[in-house]
């Protein structure tokens, strides 16, 4: 079989950099393109000096790096894009642009050489419907554009609104995946992410903010299942043209989330209920439970998470207990 040259747009990311790694391992010839904002490289330190791994730093939003790059590889991963609730409300409209043209100039590109191409969207899409389990073809329930959150979840509507079009009138190859809070190492804190955060809080001594009284459901996805669904929707043919979750379905209110924490880290911290007006400068809605219906990525490709909550946990206490240890050695 003839070796793949895959772009993977915000492959310096979080999700991007564990599947650039995975995509190495697997025998694919990586290129990454990556704005590589402060601290990104440590990412990649696998991956840099790989001989079938380059790293182009630049923009989505650069239509002729988009292209030159595009022409060179045969399929494409579509990550780079501004994420984290706390990002999207303190900088709406740099986030809902860059989304928005971003995906715009890379579906486009793609199509110019009819590439086939994976988008990351999110269970953000679904809004506010806590019915759960959510499946794919369940409501969006939103609140009112003038939220920040809203105005994201619409971004990314407008990628998915985009793909399916490419796909239906002009024969794109698209596949639409949709991550429910996917968590692990190399996750950032400085996005609001609650993971990261709680972590380094309980290893601080610092009091675990919870957001509003705690009761809030959350389902969190190890980002090394999440990126092994990846790799087996594309090397799946019947997913085309098709939009799945990616997500765990194991349920967890934000408040146990935050004992669990204290308990696995032995931490002398104690629990903060902040309300969400304190904690976010203008209007700000939360969801009470957000659940995936998984059963039709099973379906089409047996994939499911084999990872559970305190495999999260474990991991990501452990890569920041290295973390700080090395805050601490004298330079
Ligand atoms: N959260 C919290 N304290 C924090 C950060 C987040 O209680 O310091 C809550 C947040 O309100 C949400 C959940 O944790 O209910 C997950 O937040 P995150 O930003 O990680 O993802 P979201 O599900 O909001 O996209």
């Amino acid at each position: 079989m003839r070796q793949r040259t895959v772009l993977v747009t915000g492959g310096a990311g979080f999700i991007g950099s564990h599947l650039v790694d995975l995509l190495l391992s697997e025998g694919d010839r990586v290129v990454v393109l990556d704005s590589m904002p402060t601290g990104r490289t440590r990412n990649l330190t696998q991956a840099i000096g790989h001989p079938n791994f380059r790293l182009v730093q630049g923009s989505v939003l650069d239509e002729v790096v988009v292209d030159e790059l595009m022409h060179e590889c045969d399929l494409v991963v579509h990550l780079g894009a501004a994420v984290g609730v706390r990002l999207i409300m303190e900088q709406p409209l740099k986030t809902f642009t860059t989304n928005i043209r971003g995906s715009q100039t890379v579906i486009a590109a793609a199509h110019r050489y009819r590439r086939k191409i994976m988008i990351a969207s999110t269970s953000e899409i679904y809004g506010k419907n806590s019915r759960g389990p959510l499946a794919e073809d369940a409501d969006r329930v939103l609140g009112s554009p003038s939220m920040a959150r809203w105005a994201y979840s619409t971004a990314k509507a407008v990628d998915e609104t985009l793909a399916n079009a490419y796909h239906r009138e002009r024969g794109l190859p698209t596949i639409v995946v949709r991550f429910f809070n996917v968590t692990g190492p190399r996750q950032s804190p400085h996005h609001g992410m609650v993971i990261p955060r709680f972590v380094r809080q309980a290893l601080r001594g610092e009091p675990l903010t919870v957001y509003g009284d705690g009761s809030q459901i959350r389902c969190f996805t190890h980002v090394l299942d999440a990126v092994t669904a990846l790799a087996t929707l594309l090397d799946t043919e019947s997913a085309v043209g098709e939009t799945f979750n990616v997500g765990n379905p194991e349920e967890t209110s934000i408040r146990e989330l935050a004992e669990r924490i204290i308990r696995l880290t032995a931490s002398t911290s104690e629990l903060t209920l902040v309300p969400y007006d304190a904690a976010f400068s203008s209007g700000f809605e939360d969801m009470e439970r957000r659940v995936p219906d998984i059963s039709k990525i099973r379906a089409f490709t047996g994939w499911e998470p084999i990872r559970r909550l305190d495999d999260i946990l474990r991991d990501t206490i452990a890569e920041v207990r290295a973390e700080l240890r090395a805050e601490l050695q004298p330079a």
